[in-house]
């Protein structure tokens, strides 16, 4: 047991436990086919994706309607016990981990698009649909739902709202945030809000919805959600540049961005990665020895207007030593170049199943700098760290390799690496987390990024929203 686990179990004795009175109580909002008590039943509610952390519910729960969801809410504040509401559990900081035992709430059964407003070019959808469906079912009325987060086809929207996830298409379309116009929410005295709506402007008081949107499920569960949809995009070109040195790689996106060039997205993969991504898929990519990629998408209304940016873009990189600008307009082409990008978690996986996976965000113009940081915190450390992400953005996942040393000084070395690296994000100007929350696993180094006033406020809205702390306790804040 870790000692995240330990101060867990302390808070817990605050709590009360899930006996069977409370059992019953439960049986009556949803019924017995609902309710999960058998440890075996209840193990996939245990863990999510975030590696190395496991923490067992007293009861599983799945409403099916939002009147139950407050049913339970209510119950579980009268009786002082956590709920952890429960999306697809996909999350990377261990946000969906019923860390105080309790009910875990699982929103599986909320799982329809409910309407589809070609009008309002408005998409109402329950929580538990799955990201990539409800792309795929705008996309065929010839709309598009541009939030793409890497695990679009096992992650849920409402866990999206939650965490306000980001992606690839962030760069030029923005975050879940920006989608957002309603909410259905459940607070955690079991009341219900209808925040905003099919609706793009909104200041009638504060902002109470996207005060929910990236709450990590602290503060409200959603159980019905109304997102802006844009037409789609006719036509796609992806092309794939290599170039001999990371220094160069940075400094022709930014140059791309300074002609007012926005791609849909602007991928970076390092050599590394590249090299794991080919063990995995088992092919050779196209200049496997350039020390880094840029995968880069571009969207718009006529292939020839695509192709004018094209070349133009092929122009700039090729000053800043550009080895090569491969182009893939026809689909599998396009699947072949994304193939890679999208293999390299899993691949990385495979070279080392225990792995740190950060997501730091730092100014465009810092990232030269901060793979020079990098460089020098994996000498320091001797731990293998190898990057990619959203070069557009300035979000780059760094991923930090167990390998074959020793789980002990691992676990020794990891912490202060972290600290380390956390502290010089924020020394350049970003933050510790682009897209995957604080949750459980980060909430330590939360003060490096947030200043002490600003948490104080952070921590106040949460014990005014939910003073007894039921909803997903020992979350985002220590
Ligand atoms: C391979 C891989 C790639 C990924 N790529 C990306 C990426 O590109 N971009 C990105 O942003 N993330 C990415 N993620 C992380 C993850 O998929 C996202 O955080 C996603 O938004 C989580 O959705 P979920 O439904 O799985 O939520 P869960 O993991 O179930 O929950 C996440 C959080 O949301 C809360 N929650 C879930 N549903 C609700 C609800 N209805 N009401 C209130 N709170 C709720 C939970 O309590 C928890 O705190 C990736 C994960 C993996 C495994």
């Amino acid at each position: 047991m870790n000692a995240g686990n330990i101060s867990a179990l302390k808070e817990r004795m605050d709590y009360n436990q899930v006996n069977n009175h409370i059992l019953k109580k439960m049986v009556s909002i949803v019924g017995e086919k609902y309710l999960i008590t058998l440890d075996g039943d209840k193990e996939p509610y245990s863990h999510d994706e975030t590696l190395h952390h496991k923490f067992m519910p007293a009861v599983v729960v799945k409403p099916g309607n939002t009147a139950e969801v407050s049913a339970i809410m209510k119950l579980a504040n009268a009786e002082k016990i956590p709920l952890t509401p429960r999306g697809a559990g996909t999350g990377l900081s261990g946000g969906a981990l019923p860390v105080c035992g309790g009910i875990l709430l699982s929103l599986e059964r909320f799982d329809k698009i409910l309407e589809i407003d070609e009008e309002n070019l408005m998409a109402v959808t329950q929580p538990a649909v799955i990201t990539g469906q409800l792309q795929k079912a705008v996309e065929e009325k010839g709309l598009f739902y541009p939030p793409d987060p890497a695990s679009l086809d096992s992650c849920s929207i409402g866990g999206n709202i939650a965490e306000n996830a980001g992606g690839a298409r962030a760069f030029k379309y923005g975050v879940t945030r920006h989608y957002l116009c309603g909410l259905e929410a459940v607070w955690p005295n079991g009341d219900i809000s209808r925040l905003g709506g099919r609706i793009i402007k909104d200041v009638s008081g504060y902002d109470l919805m996207h005060l929910i949107c990236g709450s990590e499920g602290t503060l409200a569960i959603i159980t019905e959600i109304t997102l802006r949809l844009l037409p789609k995009p006719k036509v796609q070109a992806d092309l794939l540049i290599p170039f001999s040195s990371i220094e160069d790689a940075v400094k022709a996106t930014n140059a791309v961005i300074r002609e007012r060039i926005i791609p849909a997205t602007m991928e970076f993969m390092e050599k590394k990665a590249i090299l794991a991504a080919e063990a995995f898929l088992e092919k050779k990519a196209p200049y496997r020895e350039a020390e880094a990629h840029l995968l880069v998408q571009l969207d718009g209304e006529a292939r020839e207007d695509l192709q004018k940016i094209y070349e133009r873009i092929g122009e700039i990189v090729s000053d800043y030593g550009a080895l090569d600008v491969l182009v893939a307009e026809d689909r599998p082409s396009q699947e072949r170049l994304w193939d890679i990008r999208r293999s390299l978690s899993e691949a990385l996986t495979a070279k080392s199943p225990v792995r740190e996976r950060e997501d730091v965000v730092v100014p465009k113009s810092k990232i030269p700098q901060l793979f020079k940081e990098l460089e020098l915190l994996q000498k320091k450390y001797s731990m293998e760290i190898v990057s990619f992400g959203h070069i557009g953005d300035g979000n780059i996942h760094v991923n930090i390799l167990k390998g074959e040393s020793q789980t002990e000084k691992w676990q020794e070395i990891l912490p202060g690496l972290l600290d380390e690296m956390f502290k010089k994000v924020v020394e350049l100007g970003g933050t510790i987390s682009g897209e995957h929350g604080i949750g459980y696993v980060k909430k330590k180094y939360l003060p490096l990024a947030v200043d002490a006033p600003a948490l104080a406020m952070m921590k106040a809205v949460k014990r005014a929203i939910d003073p007894q702390n039921i909803l997903n306790p020992e979350k985002i804040f220590l």
